[in-house]
């Protein structure tokens, strides 16, 4: 997609510290890190979302991750990895080709990336209720 920053990095017309590349990946770091080291990683094909990606594409992006991954903890000693991916503005996500998120975590960095809270009463039922009947469509 010509538009598209993360495509332009695929073509090289844009520079990207590049980490890792394959036929069908590629994995370079965040501009704007939430730690520093924190990557991403794309198939070289564009898709929007995660609900638009093609699977054999999704299965190689997931590798290249682990690869990425590793070379993080090796390089880096971080005490732990976030594996994060935003679709849709409501999730936070800001650039339209899929994309996933590697992020080294220190003990003591503060990032706090989620807080859970209990369901109400059958709550949990209803819920699990619908998205079941949505996968047998
Ligand atoms: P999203 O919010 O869409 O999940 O994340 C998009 C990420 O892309 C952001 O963390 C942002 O810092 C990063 N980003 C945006 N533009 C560029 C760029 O031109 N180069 C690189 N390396 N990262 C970018
Ligand atoms: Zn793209």
């Amino acid at each position: 997609m010509t538009s598209c920053i993360f495509c332009k990095i695929v073509k090289g017309e844009i520079p990207s510290a590049k980490l890792y590349e394959d036929d069908s990946t590629m994995s370079f770091l965040d501009i704007n890190p939430i730690n520093p080291g924190h990557a991403l990683v794309i198939p070289k094909n564009h898709y929007p979302t995660i609900l638009d990606v093609d699977e054999e594409d999704l299965k190689k992006t997931i590798i290249a991750t682990k690869i990425v991954a590793k070379a993080l903890k090796d390089a880096l000693s971080c005490d732990g990895i976030n594996i994060l991916q935003n679709n849709f503005e409501a999730a936070g996500q800001l650039i339209y080709h899929f994309h996933i998120h590697v992020i080294p975590r220190f003990e003591g960095d503060g990032l706090k990336v989620w807080s859970g809270v209990p369901y109400k009463e059958g709550a949990m039922e209803d819920i699990h209720g619908k998205i079941l009947s949505a996968m047998r469509k």
